[in-house]
């Protein structure tokens, strides 16, 4: 695969971060013109695809890159830093890799992920659904199933990319009489189902996400069910989740990262600065606030990515990932990466007035990460995972911090 690394070696952090810079620039370009139009990024998608990054997650023997958790959030967060609604798009698609690679059949593996890896499948999510809103853990639309193949039907009011994805990982209830609770995660090509358009993106932020409305349809095979009979709580648990929360707090990080860096570099341009009191007390406590905000995010991130590595090698890894402690951490990295790179942005907006950073003129694009980061709370609601981590921290007795 000539975009991804020879078979048996692994990509270093120093090559895969050239890689992101090279991506970022091209996502940057087009980051303002896809936010105003509320249009696809079809030119950055196009540079991840050609530059390996789609398949970092993949393992090397399928072709893929081979990333660990730690570089999936550095790359994460350089790209972020050039656009986050395709950064998260990207996000969203390696967290659909990982589920694959962990808990998919090889047969199925063999068949996809080498085409990932090769750029020519990018994969979107289907968990929400109208009826239960964000809840992941359960699905109204029950599969049908004739001989060994299964049939979908399936309504998604929101899909990240819905329109351009090549496949999709799809939650659905295990059949007719099953409760909503039962579920099973269907992987299923573009070609295997009719994909029909039901509702506009028209949002205040991550307009680029073009995430539409869609209704699925089709037949797949049975080997398509992720993880078989086993069900979908194991895949959410121990991958779905800590996949999708690293990628989405690393891309939000790295938005709010890069908002700050242009910030700065505003407040030291000689032709600017003469507009700030930079010697004024309360200028310098607005400005560390969101520093703060953010240094503490990063610390977090950081512990929590390690500690979702550990415990992937270690030999009682389910048991580890169930643990209450570790999904109070893993839920915590969400909420907390959601508020705390939304009230950064917010604050930097204050630091720098209305017109850098309340303008959509501005020449530093502050504006549109306030609008993009006030997603993050609604990305999976906020609210949902904190009345979790208020019943699991009953259970966790010692207190386990990270
Ligand atoms: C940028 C973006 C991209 C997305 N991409 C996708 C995608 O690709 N695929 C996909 O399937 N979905 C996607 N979603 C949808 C997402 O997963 C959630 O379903 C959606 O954001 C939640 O919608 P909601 O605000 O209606 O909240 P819901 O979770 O439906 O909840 C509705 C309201 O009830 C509150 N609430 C919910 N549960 C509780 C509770 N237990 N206690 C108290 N209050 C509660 C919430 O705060 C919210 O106000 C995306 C969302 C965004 C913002």
């Amino acid at each position: 695969v000539s975009a991804g690394v020879a078979a048996g070696t692994r990509a270093g952090t120093a090559d895969l971060l050239r890689r992101a810079r090279d991506a970022a620039r091209v996502l940057a370009e087009q980051a303002r013109s896809v936010d105003e139009e509320g249009t696809f990024p079809l030119a950055g998608m196009e540079a991840l695809r050609a530059c390996g990054l789609m398949g970092l997650l993949v393992p090397r023997r399928y072709g893929g890159l081979g990333g660990s958790y730690a570089q999936l959030s550095e790359v994460a967060r350089v790209l972020a830093g050039g656009c986050l609604s395709t950064a998260m798009v990207w996000g969203m698609h390696c967290q659909q890799v990982a589920v694959l690679a962990d808990h998919a059949s090889p047969q199925l593996n063999e068949r996809v992920l080498p085409r990932v890896a090769a750029g020519e499948v990018f994969i979107a999510s289907v968990t929400s659904e109208r009826g239960k809103g964000g809840h992941l853990l359960t699905a109204h639309a029950p599969l049908a199933y004739e001989g060994d193949r299964a049939v979908m039907r399936r309504d998604a009011p929101v899909v990240t990319g819905g329109a351009r994805a090549d496949a999709y990982l799809v939650t659905m209830r295990a059949g007719a009489d099953a409760s909503p609770g039962d579920v099973r995660l269907v992987y299923a090509d573009r070609a295997q189902l009719d994909v029909e358009v039901r509702s506009p993106w028209s949002t205040l932020g991550m307009r680029g996400t073009e995430s539409l409305g869609l209704t699925l349809a089709g037949t797949v095979p049975g080997e398509q069910i992720v993880g078989g009979d086993r069900g979908f709580e194991e895949i959410a648990v121990t991958t779905l989740i800590p996949a999708g929360h690293i990628a989405w707090a690393s891309c939000w990080l790295g938005a709010a990262a890069a908002a700050y860096r242009q910030v700065i570099a505003l407040l030291r341009d000689p032709r600017q600065r003469r507009e700030f009191d930079l010697h004024s007390d309360l200028f310098a406590t607005r400005l560390a606030e969101p520093r703060m905000r953010l240094d503490v995010a990063g610390a977090y991130l950081s512990r929590v990515v390690a500690e979702y590595e550990e415990a992937r090698r270690s030999p009682h890894r389910v048991e580890t990932l169930n643990a209450p402690s570790f999904q109070i951490h893993i839920n915590t990295l969400k909420v907390h990466a959601a508020e705390s790179t939304f009230e950064a942005v917010n604050h930097l907006v204050q630091v720098v007035g209305l017109r850098h950073g309340y303008s959509r003129t501005s020449a530093i694009p502050v504006e549109r990460a306030l609008r993009d980061l006030r997603s993050a709370s609604l990305m999976y609601s906020n609210d949902r995972l904190l009345v979790a981590n208020g019943k699991l921290s009953l259970l966790d007795t010692e207190v386990r911090l990270p």
